[in-house]
């Protein structure tokens, strides 16, 4: 959990990992920090995974699907030919 913490002498709001600010000063400026509150740091959401997946087996396995009906297809069309 990150928090943050804005300098008293900037305004410019630091944001440190847990609760703890003893030791830290403005990066910019070196001044004292007063705490804010709890900060959320975003991210970029990962969705790609589950897009590449979806994109990816779903063509596959209708391709494979339409392999094997196809199959089936040509085994009643020409049940003697080897
Ligand atoms: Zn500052």
């Amino acid at each position: 959990m990150e928090f943050s913490y804005r300098c008293l002498v900037c305004e410019m709001v630091n944001v440190f990992p847990g609760r703890c600010k003893d030791g830290y000063n403005c990066m910019r400026c070196k001044g004292a920090l007063t705490p804010i509150g709890e900060a959320k740091v975003h991210k970029k959401p990962n969705t790609s995974i589950t897009v590449d997946v979806n994109v990816d087996t779903e063509p596959l396995t209708e391709a494979l699907e339409l392999a094997k009906e196809l199959e089936g297809v040509l085994a009643r069309l020409s049940p003697h030919q080897k």
